[in-house]
């Protein structure tokens, strides 16, 4: 009886559980909105093409309520000076993992998955999801968390609800390949050890992955659509598709059904492809890019995340044909900036250590291959805005959207690795950082 009582007594708190928690952020109890008038010296508001002199932000609570060239800042007002600095939209980054440290080599990578338990990757990932936010990154998309299961739905929330700073988050929860396609592999059959990725298999498997990682908590899926990228006769860079194309088509059909997005790792020609030919709505990486896939992404509106950054960083110590790589995805930039392709700013941060590369480089890497500063700036703020879906809260600085806002000392148009030196960081109105006081 007493048993039946227990049992009754946990169904109904994990009843009252699903109810109340939701995977969102509670609205916290609502205290008088705080008011901070900030004095920009230029502004770049994501919206014209110069900045504002002398502009002056009015924030209340969580949001801009109003932006001026000029003006008085009201009386009674926390007026915080910015006169000497360049304010921007908070940056975004469309391509983390908040739980990995680098992964230069495959023993990197296994090391973290076979020796570290999930609690303390998620641990190291709150101290990265702080280093991203001091360095001005007040939104990201974390796009899997290779191995740790659902913990990036958990630090996503502990941000939300005010527990560790970092930026706001949408995550993809665990990736998906086909059985035996991602790592951890070559150890021997009687070991069970732990996986990368969700190994799906089959249209129905699909369908059913997606909803169980939803379930959890992805705001995206994301699917490997190819592996062991190769030089062929024709100088394209191809690739080995994993899914079948019923496969891919069910896990995007799906996806969309239940009102998410996906995201394709795609890096050889024929990935990127099949990835088109599914209907997915960013290609990641992307590096074997032809005129033809520009095309097709153009039509499509499909956003390219090229994680240059990565790229970069991984070649010298994986070798083969990673540093080929690298130049051809720079002559692939400079078509698809002539092509109109949609381009979102997005660096594979964890691919990289956190501790040792700021996010913010990989705008330089888009100047230096053609972009203007403006250009790499909107890349990394408005238009990651719209792949986000939230164009109507975050990317620019005018009335109603969230206070997310980043100043740096210099002016980034001249010289755009300034924005590797975040001086200021609001996030919602609540001020994370001020070195510029
Ligand atoms: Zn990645």
């Amino acid at each position: 009886m007493r048993g039946k009582l227990l049992v009754a007594a946990v169904a109904m708190i994990g009843f009252l559980f699903c109810v109340s928690g939701t995977g969102q952020a509670q609205e916290k109890e609502k205290a008088p909105a705080k008011k901070i008038a900030i004095r920009a010296g230029r502004l770049i508001d994501g919206k014209s093409d110069t900045p504002i002199a002398n502009a002056l932000i009015l924030v209340e609570g969580e949001k801009i309520v109003a932006v001026s060239a000029g003006g008085t800042a009201p009386a009674g007002v926390e007026l915080i000076d910015l006169s000497k600095a360049t304010v921007l939209p908070g940056l975004v980054d469309t391509h983390t993992h908040l739980l990995l440290n680098g992964d230069v080599t495959a023993e990197d990578y296994d090391v973290q998955l076979l020796k570290q338990s999930i609690p303390y990757r998620a641990i190291l990932s709150a101290r990265n999801a702080r280093i991203a936010l001091e360095h001005g990154f007040t939104t990201m998309r974390d796009l899997e968390t290779e191995g740790a299961m659902y913990a990036d739905v958990d630090i996503k929330n502990a941000i939300a609800n005010g527990e560790v700073p970092g930026p706001r988050m949408q995550v993809a929860t665990r990736a998906m390949t086909p059985t035996g396609m991602y790592p951890l592999l070559g150890y021997s059959w009687e070991l069970q050890v732990p996986k990368g990725v969700q190994y799906v298999d089959g249209v129905e498997g699909a369908r059913k992955a997606v909803r169980e990682q939803v379930m959890y908590g992805a705001d995206w899926i994301k699917y490997y659509s190819d592996r062991r990228y190769h030089f062929e006769a024709d100088g394209v860079l191809h690739s080995m598709v994993n899914f079948t194309d019923e496969e891919a088509k069910a896990i995007v059909d799906e996806t969309h059904r239940l009102g998410k997005k996906v995201a394709a790792h795609a890096i050889g020609s024929d990935g990127i492809a099949a990835a088109l030919r599914a209907g997915v709505d960013t290609i990641e990486h992307g590096d074997g890019l032809t005129d033809a896939l520009m095309d097709e992404m153009v039509r499509k509106g499909v956003y390219w995340v090229p994680t240059i950054t990565v790229g970069a960083y991984v070649a010298p110590g994986r070798g083969g044909n990673w540093t080929k790589m690298v130049d051809l995805e720079k002559a692939a930039f400079q078509k698809a900036l002539k092509k109109n392709v949609k381009i979102a700013m997005g660096t594979d941060a964890g691919g990289f250590d956190w501790k040792e590369l700021n996010q913010a480089k990989e705008f330089e890497y888009y100047v230096n291959y053609g972009m203007t500063p403006m250009q790499a700036i909107r890349s990394g703020t408005t238009v990651p805005a719209e792949l986000l879906g939230w164009s109507d809260k975050m990317g620019t600085i005018e009335a109603g959207k969230w206070a997310d806002l980043v100043a740096v000392s210099g002016d980034p148009l001249k010289d755009i690795t300034e924005l590797e030196r975040a001086k200021f960081v609001m996030k919602g109105g609540v001020v994370f950082k001020n070195e510029l006081r």
